[in-house]
């Protein structure tokens, strides 16, 4: 595939300079639910800041596909507005134009007659615009529609590609409720696509930070000796939220924390710290040292002392009051959905065993951040006394995944002065000071992926099944016990959760 490069970029840029990133070749986007609250925030912004960088083909055709009686008119209004309240390039007039002039609506249900027009449309398109008979089928719609998005895209021949193009679908999450559905929905799409055809959208895997988790593993010599169950004590991967569920009931009750990000954030940054080296940077070597990884992960026993869940109640976000989850707009007041999730993984191999992977996520926490801290064990031997050494802690290595992304490293160090005095000190490194690049939007770097048939930063099949898998007999086990904790909204989740750190030995960091 020849990448076409459009008119708006520097002629002068070396097409084979591999430190600029690719642009996508002849091809066009369809947005099943363009009208719902995922494309008006990120994809359609996605799309024109990867217009506004000159990384879509300048035939590049969006169509959107919905309920709503629109023109065409109507449908770029809406883009519009919706690119200029996210994008996070400038606004510029003559990309939006060309941007414009590619946008397409066709009006259906997810029934044959609305199928039967979008086929003709893109036919129509492939001559018009170019878009040579590749087309990318975004499924942002509620995840009871995808086996029908699926089979009307089958049935009216979408789904097939030419012998020199290609037709690909992306799934946004949830891939599932559980082992079992998420079988039953990968059975759905592969009979459909081929599975080197589907792109499972972990918005996660988009972030630089995340992808600088190998970077920082494989590409320096200081990590890895002591990345192994010898020197490491433990690790925590932490989501937290400061957010509550006002206006999302539809969506997370009965879903819950776990479900929602455990199964695919927490556990896909699991794999990525806990892999071993890829054969080379590719993504079939990725995808199976990550499934080697997730393979020989399960939970730890019992569940009642190595998991906790919790649901927060009334309390202070900052300086304000906020209500508790069973009295938000939607939720049902008996609601045992748990918006606090914490679990005890380990790893059987030879570099990770004995070492317990805590990983725990919450809404309406102390403060919005994710991180990943790999914990020291503490120095064999210390020749300070205790009085010496009062706020030494354990040596750490902080991923910061958001905000301030970056990376922290905890050690110990003398305090200036005559007495010996040794106390923890951070070095950090900010993404923000360190590059004057600007890091792509998680989605901006998923869509030209996809694009460019670029599938390393997307969950395979097998991948997913395997977190459920890790997953399933903490949420079976949680299912037979009613309510869950409750904790303030503002702090850092139920008593439980700290417990369940204390019987170790061990706490929370307080990121
Ligand atoms: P949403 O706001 O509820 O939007 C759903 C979209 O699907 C709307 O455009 C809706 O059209 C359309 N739709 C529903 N039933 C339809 C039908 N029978 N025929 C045609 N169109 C239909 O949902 P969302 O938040 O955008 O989420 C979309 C997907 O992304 C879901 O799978 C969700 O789990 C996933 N996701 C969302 C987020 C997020 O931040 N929002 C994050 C991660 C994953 P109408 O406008 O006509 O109702």
């Amino acid at each position: 595939m020849t990448a076409t490069t459009p008119d708006w970029v520097n002629p002068l840029r070396a097409a084979d300079d591999k430190r600029l990133p690719q642009i996508a070749g002849p091809s066009g986007m369809v947005i099943f639910g363009v009208t719902g609250d995922l494309a008006r925030r990120k994809l359609l912004p996605a799309i024109y800041d990867l217009a506004n960088r000159g990384l879509l083909p300048a035939g590049f055709t969006l169509v959107g596909f919905g309920r709503r009686t629109w023109s065409k008119q109507d449908f770029e209004d809406y883009v519009r507005e919706a690119v200029e309240a996210g994008a996070r390039t400038k606004f510029r007039e003559h990309v939006w134009e060309r941007l414009a002039e590619g946008a397409h609506f066709v009006e259906g249900n997810f029934d044959e007659a609305g199928f039967d027009r979008l086929a003709a449309t893109l036919a129509e398109m492939d001559t018009t615009r170019g878009t040579a008979g590749n087309w990318a089928f975004y499924l942002s719609v509620p995840p009871d529609y995808f086996s029908d998005v699926c089979h009307q895209l089958q049935r009216s021949g979408l789904a097939e590609a030419g012998e020199d193009s290609w037709r690909r679908v992306i799934i946004e999450k949830p891939f599932g409720h559980d082992q079992e559905t998420a079988r039953e929905l990968n059975q759905v799409v592969n009979a459909v696509f081929p599975e080197k055809a589907v792109f499972r959208i972990d918005h996660y895997l988009g972030k630089e930070t995340v992808q600088n988790i190998l970077a920082l593993r494989f590409a320096n010599q200081l990590f890895d000796p002591l990345w192994n169950s010898h020197y490491v004590d433990h690790v925590q991967i932490t989501m937290a939220e400061d957010i509550g569920l006002g206006g999302r009931a539809g969506y997370y009750d009965g879903i819950g924390a776990a479900r929602d990000v455990i199964q695919n954030h927490l556990i896909q940054l699991l794999a990525l710290i806990a892999m071993e080296e890829p054969v080379a940077f590719e993504p079939t070597e990725l995808q199976a040292e990550k499934v080697k990884v997730l393979r020989a992960t399960s939970p730890v026993y019992p569940l009642n002392k190595t998991t906790a869940r919790g649901q927060y109640t009334a309390g202070w976000q900052g300086s304000q009051p906020v209500i508790g989850l069973r009295e938000e707009e939607g939720f049902d007041p008996e609601s045992t959905t748990e918006t606090y999730a914490a679990c005890t993984l380990q790893i059987h191999s030879r570099r990770w065993a004995g070492v317990p992977f805590y990983l725990r996520t919450g809404k309406r926490l102390g403060r919005r951040v994710t991180e990943i801290a790999v914990v020291f064990k503490e120095a064999p031997h210390q020749p300070f006394t205790q009085s010496q050494r009062t706020s030494l802690g354990q040596n750490a290595v902080v991923i910061r995944v958001q905000p301030d992304e970056g990376v922290l490293m905890r050690f110990g160090s003398k305090v200036p002065g005559s007495a010996m005095e040794v106390r923890d000190v951070n070095m950090d490194f900010s993404y923000a000071e360190a590059f004057t690049e600007e890091s792509p939007e998680a989605y901006e770097r998923l869509i030209l992926d996809v694009l460019l048939d670029e599938p390393s930063l997307f969950p395979t099949n097998e991948e997913v099944e395997l977190s459920w898998e890790i997953l399933d007999p903490i949420l079976d086990y949680w299912a037979a016990q009613g309510r869950p904790d409750g904790y303030r909204a503002g702090t850092w989740g139920p008593a439980s959760a700290d417990r369940m750190l204390e019987r170790t030995g061990r706490t929370w960091r307080r990121p």
